[in-house]
């Protein structure tokens, strides 16, 4: 599905390849090759989303290790980029990406809304640092906007993760719950006044990053 709107959008839409933590169970031997052989597609610019949720644990959790380290070696074997998914297993996490990080390219911990400690821990990995709407949230995001600063320029990279996360500080008010790409400036907003820079400059920045990490153009 991604893939084909990437083949009817390109050099607009692109897609990446991966089994969320949430469907692991379902991986097997016929996924990972199709993962390989999607690794391979230009149009498919990254591994992921891959990684662990404990949080709504959609899958056992030693199905769910089991499958990140399969896509991880995928990355590896295929040098992209990957897109990781953590949710509330921090630990078992850093634990498997540590063990992987020397043989991977570029990785982004995407919708990061973890501790200060967690977040310099992928940090010291070397990880760019994916934030979302999480960071409009007053009722859960206000514990992030202490270390928005901490993230440097060059690893950071803003995301909708939509249709999820519509931004709380979005005015004039939206009725329907679908986010969508074009709510991002209140993202770039609230990032810019966290860290005290001018959201052009952060915008030219995060904008630098994801082509880069992406390899686009
Ligand atoms: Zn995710």
């Amino acid at each position: 599905m991604a893939r084909q709107l990437a083949e009817e959008y390109p050099g607009v839409l692109y897609a990446t390849a991966g089994v969320h933590p949430h469907r692991a169970s379902d991986y097997d031997d016929e996924t990972d090759a199709l993962l390989r052989e999607l690794a391979g597609d230009e149009r498919v610019v990254a591994g992921g989303e891959a990684g662990l949720d404990y949080f709504r644990d959609f899958s056992p959790r030693d199905v769910q290790r089991e499958v990140f380290e399969a896509q991880l070696q995928i990355g590896v074997d295929a040098g992209l980029p990957m897109f990781l998914h953590l949710r509330d297993a921090h630990d078992d996490f850093l634990a498997i990406l540590k063990s992987f990080r020397d043989r991977l390219g570029d990785v982004v911990v995407h919708c990061f809304t973890g501790t200060r400690e967690e977040l310099h821990a992928y940090l010291d990995l070397d990880c760019h640092i994916g934030i979302t709407g999480w960071i409009c949230d007053e009722r859960r995001g206000t514990h992030m906007k202490e270390y928005m600063s901490d993230i440097p320029a060059d690893r950071l990279m803003i995301e909708t993760d939509a249709p999820y996360l519509k931004p709380r500080n979005l005015r004039p008010r939206v009725k329907s719950h679908r986010n969508e790409p074009r709510f991002l400036p209140w993202i770039l907003g609230t990032l810019a006044a966290c860290r005290n820079e001018h959201p052009e400059t952060l915008a030219e920045a995060t904008t630098r990053n994801a082509e880069r990490f992406f390899r686009l153009g």
